[in-house]
């Protein structure tokens, strides 16, 4: 897609997930192409800003040839299924994840094999809820699904907190919207998950198909259709919710199953990835690698005995392991030079802001009050609007 700055490109992958190769051979790609960095979204996804248009053809087409993009949109619906970054590799999360993790991504994809008149909506997406792991903000949802038991649980064969619950996410229309039906929550078993997600995407292909997408009402209104925004628009009552944040396990060890090897989740400044930083991470040796909805690398079942030297190697590389730091909790648009609406550099002022923060604040930087990717949690807004500077707290 085109912007302020040149061309994005978006990579999907699905569970968030890449090869060490894989990476190798972006890191390569992003200089070959004078791209300067590759972005890990909120939604666990990469971009990368191309600025010369003349190599998009070419960097697509490998992209494609590395299996990194589908060939088209419709290939991208079916990677749409977020899942915390850890399942299947969490010591007190749910042993089944891995398992229904991989059957709702292949139950998916084959329905849009097997039907390819069927529309998905465009910002369609599962999100498996799982206890324990990084949970996954379900304000984009399309369709959840969470296991009944708790954490730390082991339900007996056949009991009720051996099943799953299948549902709506909170965007979907409602009876009282034109057209909208709300279908109900499905209890089903682990292994009926993927085609109780599969119905729910009938549903909503149905919905567009009768034009009544289900609604994001986080981007409906002003937000989707002003270039600006108005000031208003931001709650200036917000209640500190940093706590929570902070409390969350986006950065560090985390125990992995296997004792003898550990989790390790890694960020790096405003989820921005240099070449050099992209081959450190590519060098780890771990069991799986993923990119998390808080813009960070899950480094997945590292042996307990090479935790130091890869922490050493990637904190040389300018990627953060420590969990108190507090660049982790501060966030920024595109802002300029890349946006021409911003009044700011907004990477400049996010790394002033960084070192101003209390211990339970997240803040968000924004070059205009159209305030672009603002994440859950953040306790304050920073940014400017036309030669007036402004902080909202
Ligand atoms: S919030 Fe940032 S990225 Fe969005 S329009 Fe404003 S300056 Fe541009």
């Amino acid at each position: 897609m085109a912007t302020g700055d040149g061309w994005l490109i978006r990579l999907r992958l699905p569970r968030g997930e890449i090869t060490s190769s894989e990476l190798s051979a972006l890191a390569d790609l992003a200089e070959a192409t004078g791209v300067e960095a590759l972005e890990v979204t909120g939604r666990a996804n990469l971009q990368m800003r191309v600025p010369d248009p003349d190599r998009l053809i070419t960097l697509g087409d490998t992209l494609r040839s590395m299996g990194l993009a589908p060939a088209d949109a419709r290939g991208e619906r079916a990677r749409a299924v977020l899942v915390p970054p850890l399942a299947g590799h969490d010591r007190f999360g749910p042993d089944d994840a891995a398992d229904v993790v991989a059957a709702v991504v292949t139950g998916v994809g084959a329905l849009l094999a097997a039907e390819p008149h069927l529309r998905l909506p465009a910002r369609w997406c599962v999100v498996l809820d799982l206890p324990a792991t990084i949970p996954v903000p379900l304000r984009p949802a399309t369709v959840v699904a969470r296991p009944h038991r708790s954490a730390t649980e082991t339900p007996a064969p056949g009991s009720e907190a051996e099943g799953w619950t299948v549902e709506p996410g909170p965007n979907w229309p409602t009876a009282s919207e034109p057209g909208g039906v709300r279908p109900p929550a499905v209890t089903t078993t682990r292994t009926g998950v993927a085609s109780a997600v599969i119905d729910l995407a009938r549903l909503a292909a149905a919905a567009v198909e009768a034009a009544v997408e289900p609604v994001d009402t986080a981007r409906s209104g002003s937000e989707a259709t002003s270039p600006l925004g108005d000031l208003s628009r931001i709650d200036r009552s917000r209640p500190a919710t940093g706590a929570a944040v902070v409390a969350s396990p986006a950065v560090g060890v985390i125990a992995h199953p296997d004792p003898n090897r550990v989790n390790l989740l890694v960020r790096s400044f405003l989820g921005r990835l240099d070449p050099d930083q992209i081959r450190a991470l590519a060098t780890v040796p771990a069991i799986a690698i993923r990119f998390t909805h808080r813009r960070g690398v899950a480094l997945i079942g590292i042996e307990s005995d090479a935790i130091t030297t890869v922490t050493r190697s990637l904190e040389a590389a300018g990627l953060s392991t420590d969990p108190e730091d507090p660049r982790h909790r501060v966030s920024a648009c595109r802002g300029a030079p890349g946006c021409d609406a911003s009044e700011i550099d907004t990477v400049a002022v996010a790394h002033r802001v960084a070192l101003l923060l209390g211990p339970t604040e997240m803040a968000h930087v924004s070059g205009c009050a159209k305030v672009c990717g603002e994440p859950d949690g953040v306790t304050r807004v920073v940014g400017a609007e036309g030669a007036r500077r402004w902080v909202v707290t």
